[in-house]
C-alpha cells in the first residue's frame, strides 16, 4: 500500500511498497480517509520529541487525527460492520496500570498511540481495535471526522478546569486546540474571551461566539481582563499556545481562587512567582490527551453543532502530496494554515 512514513528525524518518505496491514483479533482494517497533521506531527517528524526513534522503534506512518471506513472485521468483532465510517480513538490505554485503575488514563503508563507508537492513518490502510473506533453519526463528514481528536483534546482540558455554567473563561491561543477549547467552553456554559495575537484567528473567535477578543499585541490583556469580568479575572483560563511565558500569563490572569490549565507545551522553562499564586489559592492544572470516554464526547459534540470544525479544516490533499503540501507547508515560519487534511477520502 501507499503510505507517508516517518524513518528517523527529518527523515519522512512517500512509500509505494509498504506492507498492508492485517487486523489481529478484535482489531477492525480500515480503508483510510482523511488524516490532518498538527503541529506535533512536525515536531515529531522535525525532533522526535517522544524519543521513538532513540528507543529503537520506526519506521513508522503518521497520522494520529484519522478517519476511516471499515474495510475487513478481525476475529471476534461484533461492534462495527464492514462500511461504517468511524474516528480512530487515538489514545490506547492499558486499562490495567496504577493510573487507569485510578480512572485516570490520560497518564496511562502503557498508552499506545495511533501514529506515534504504532502505524497511524497517513496510509490507504490501517488496522486499530474495533472498540477505538468510533462509528460517526450521518451529521460529521469524513473531513470532520480527524478534528475528533484535537476537539477530544479540547473536551479535556475543559473536565480538567472544572467550569461551571455562568463562569467566565478566557482561552490562550486560537488554533485548532484553542478554537475547539472555546466552543467546548461555551457547550460548558461559560461565556468565553479569546486571545491571541493573530486578527484572523479573532475574528473566527468571535464568529464562534466569543464574548470578547483580545490581542497581545495591542492591548494590555491583563488590564482588560478584569474589566470584561467583574473586576477579578477569568475563573478558568486556558492556554493551549505553547509558547514562551503564555502558561505564566494564564496563571497570573485567573482570578484569586481560580483555574489555570495548561495544555500547549512550550520547550523553555518557565519560571512563576510562587507565592502570588499560592496566595490567591490559585490552581494550575496540566491537560494531556483525553481521558476515556473524551473522544466519543468529541465526536457527539461535533455531531450536534456546538463544536464547528469546518473553519478549522484549511486545505485537502490527496496522499501522495501530502509531505510537499502537507509536512512542509506546515514547517515553514509564515504558516498560514490551521489543519491541513491528507487523504484520498471516501
Ligand atoms: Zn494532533
Ligand atoms: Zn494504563
Amino acid at each position: 500500500m501507499k503510505a507517508i512514513v516517518l524513518h528517523g528525524p527529518n527523515d519522512i518518505r512517500y512509500e509505494s511498497g509498504f506492507k498492508d496491514p492485517e487486523p489481529a483479533p478484535g482489531e477492525v482494517l480500515l480503508q483510510m480517509t482523511y488524516s490532518s497533521i498538527c503541529q506535533t506531527d512536525i515536531e515529531v517528524w522535525q525532533r522526535d520529541p517522544f524519543g521513538m526513534f532513540t528507543r529503537g522503534r520506526g519506521p513508522r506512518i503518521q497520522g494520529h487525527e484519522a478517519g476511516g471506513i471499515v474495510a475487513e472485521l478481525g476475529e471476534g468483532v461484533s461492534s462495527l460492520r464492514v462500511g461504517d465510517r468511524v474516528a480512530v480513538e487515538n489514545v490506547r490505554t492499558c486499562g490495567l496500570c496504577f493510573f487507569c485503575r485510578k480512572g485516570t488514563a490520560s497518564l496511562c503508563e502503557n498508552g499506545r498511540n495511533f501514529g506515534f507508537t504504532d502505524d497511524g492513518g497517513l496510509a490507504e490502510l490501517a488496522v486499530w481495535p474495533a472498540s477505538m473506533c468510533i462509528k460517526l453519526p450521518e451529521s460529521v463528514s469524513n473531513e470532520e471526522a480527524p478534528l475528533s481528536e484535537p476537539t477530544s483534546v479540547a473536551v479535556h482540558a475543559v473536565m480538567q478546569s472544572g467550569v461551571h455554567v455562568g463562569d467566565h473563561a478566557a482561552v490562550i491561543g486560537c488554533g485548532v486546540v484553542g478554537l475547539a477549547t472555546l466552543q467546548v467552553l461555551q457547550a460548558a456554559g461559560a461565556q468565553v474571551i479569546a486571545i491571541d495575537t493573530r486578527s484572523e484567528s479573532l475574528q473566527i473567535a468571535t464568529d464562534m461566539g466569543a464574548v470578547a477578543t483580545l490581542n497581545p499585541a495591542e492591548t494590555r490583556v491583563a488590564d482588560q481582563l478584569p474589566e470584561l469580568t467583574n473586576g477579578y479575572g477569568p475563573d478558568v483560563v486556558i492556554e493551549t499556545a505553547g509558547a514562551t511565558g503564555t502558561a505564566l500569563n494564564a496563571a497570573e490572569w485567573t482570578r484569586p481562587g481560580g483555574r489555570a490549565v495548561i495544555v500547549g507545551f512550550g520547550h523553555e522553562p518557565q519560571e512563576i512567582v510562587l507565592s502570588r499564586t499560592v496566595s490567591g489559592e490559585k490552581s494550575i492544572v496540566g491537560s494531556s490527551a483525553a481521558n476515556v470516554g473524551e473522544y466519543r464526547k468529541a465526536v457527539d459534540l461535533i455531531a450536534s453543532g456546538k463544536v464547528n470544525v469546518k473553519p478549522l479544516i484549511s486545505e485537502i490533499v490527496s496522499l501522495d502530496r501530502g509531505i510537499p503540501d502537507g509536512f512542509e507547508r506546515m514547517l515553514k515560519p509564515t504558516k498560514d494554515v490551521f489543519r491541513i487534511l491528507v487523504g484520498n477520502g471516501g
